[in-house]
């Protein structure tokens, strides 16, 4: 945990159910350690899709379906979330679970390498395709900046942007050579990601100790 482990128990203690439903499709994925967001993320996650009231949001990494389902719960009832997900074994349990949640008609999954979906999504957004007001990338965090590209083709000013993990379980804070040799590339990466959020000039963006790391950013033109 990156804060005080007291202070995020505590954060915890505040939650409320997220609804039957959710709540047992959070734990099965806990069981089958699927790493879905955290409580904290669940909540920040939640406060700002009801804040944004968006038309369209696209997520990165649908795993079975929890955090698609969570923003469903505050969406406007016209919006749509496209959600890709690659894992063969995550894909049936995820379309059981957003038609039990009765809400197949608001998610599309596309099944496959976000890399493939997301360089054909922004030649059609360049095209006059959909745009993205809402995205929440929480995937493969070794290629966040080879797709923060696309992204920026997929949305338009104002719409904002949400990367879950950024921060590695606080790891992201020591040298390179502090932390393990195999997740040094992932490290050096999420570090280059970071500075690029920061340093664009069409982008404005806090990074938030909370969970795993959040970075909000926001399309400024
Ligand atoms: N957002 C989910 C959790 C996602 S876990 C939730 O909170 O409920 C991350 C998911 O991203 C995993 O299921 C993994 O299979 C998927 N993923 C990783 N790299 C990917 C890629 N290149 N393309 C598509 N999906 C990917
Ligand atoms: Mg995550």
């Amino acid at each position: 945990m990156i804060t005080n482990d007291r202070i995020t128990q505590y954060i915890h203690s505040l939650e409320s159910s997220q609804g039957n439903l959710l709540d047992s499709i959070e734990e099965e994925a806990v069981r089958a350690y699927v790493p879905i967001i955290r409580r904290e993320t669940a909540s920040l996650l939640k406060t700002l899709v009801a804040a944004k009231k968006p038309n369209r949001i696209l997520e990165i990494g649908t795993a079975e379906g929890y955090s698609a389902l969570l923003m469903c719960q505050v969406m406007p009832a016209s919006c749509h979330i496209t959600t890709i997900e690659k894992y063969e074994k995550r894909l049936p349990i995820a379309r059981e679970n957003f038609r039990r949640a009765g809400e197949e008609g608001r998610i599309t999954l596309m099944e496959g390498d976000a890399d493939l979906h997301l360089a054909a999504l922004a030649a059609e957004a360049e095209k006059g395709g959909p745009l993205f007001d809402f995205v929440f990338m929480d995937a493969a965090k070794g290629q966040y900046l080879a797709w923060l590209p696309f992204l920026m083709k997929l949305m338009p000013a104002g719409g904002m942007l949400v990367t879950d993990n950024v921060l590695q379980d606080g790891d992201i804070a020591e040298s390179r050579f502090a932390v393990q040799r195999r997740n040094r590339t992932i490290h050096s990466r999420m570090r280059e990601y970071l500075y690029e959020l920061k340093h664009r000039e069409d982008l404005e963006t806090a990074v938030i100790p909370i969970g795993d790391g959040v970075a909000l950013s926001t399309k400024l033109s």
